[in-house]
């Protein structure tokens, strides 16, 4: 599903934020990336979603050879590919309902199969009943939830989340992973970076620990392993 061949990535400022990784994650998996911070997590996953391209070493994502991918064919990658970010990042202007669709229209869904989609996503992530509102009238568990629907409603095989509980209360925090952990179950592969050992050593998924740019832990039912 998704592979990393001797993977290096070095920033134009002479970071080097990974060298040499390599990994196979199945279809299907969960896997856990931990690690210190400035360690290369984010870096990890932005390359498996082209949001940056490595400075050597070869990727494939859901049968995409990345390195080969033409700029044109992005948007297709992105298609299969969900990604949630700590921050939210919905559209303020948009309701939680537009914010979800619009996910669709830039990919031309048309228009009817649009509304019973968007409307089965948020019903999936318990917030039907507050696709009229506005991000700033949500709390920071529901616009998270938001931003899943809004991940997950074009049926990606990979969810790619960086810290999604990183601004939440942990019984926020809870309510996403059991979403998280619902939405893998019905078939859905998720890499998510996380700085929250409790999850982590709760649920007992693949664990990748990236230490200065290297993979240097990868368990199977794995654990936290940090003091911070
Ligand atoms: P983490 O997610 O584990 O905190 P990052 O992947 O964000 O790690 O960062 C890894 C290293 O790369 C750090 O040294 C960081 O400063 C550097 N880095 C990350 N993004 C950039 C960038 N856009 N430009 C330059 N350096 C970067
Ligand atoms: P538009 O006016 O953009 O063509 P709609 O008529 O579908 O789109 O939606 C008008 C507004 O009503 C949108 O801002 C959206 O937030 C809200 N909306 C649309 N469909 C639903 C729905 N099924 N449930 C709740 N709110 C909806």
């Amino acid at each position: 599903m998704i592979e990393m061949q001797d993977v290096w990535k070095t920033y134009p400022n002479g970071a080097h934020a990974l060298q040499g990784v390599s990994v196979k994650i199945d279809r299907n998996e969960f896997v856990y990336v931990v690690g210190p911070s400035g360690a290369g997590k984010s870096t990890f996953m932005k390359l498996m979603y082209r949001e940056e391209t490595p400075t050597k070493g070869q990727i494939s994502v859901n049968g995409f050879n990345l390195g080969k991918l033409k700029q044109r064919k992005i948007p297709l990658l992105r298609r299969n590919i969900g990604v949630i970010f700590q921050d939210f990042r919905l559209l303020p202007k948009l309701t939680a309902y537009d914010n979800v669709a619009f996910a669709m229209e830039v990919i031309e869904t048309p228009r009817k199969l649009m509304k019973k989609r968007v409307m089965e996503v948020l019903d999936l992530v318990g917030l039907q009943s507050k696709a009229g509102r506005y991000p700033e009238q949500m709390s920071g568990g529901e616009q998270q939830r938001i931003a899943i629907a809004r991940a997950i409603v074009n049926n990606p095989a990979v969810i790619i989340a960086d810290e999604p509980t990183g601004n939440l209360d942990p019984e926020t925090s809870y309510g996403i992973m059991q979403l998280l952990d619902e939405i893998n179950f019905r078939g859905t592969t998720i890499i998510m970076a996380t700085h929250n050992r409790d999850i982590v050593n709760s649920m007992r998924r693949r664990v990748l620990a990236i230490e200065d740019g290297m993979i240097v832990r990868d368990q199977i039912r794995g654990e936290y392993g940090y003091e911070f």
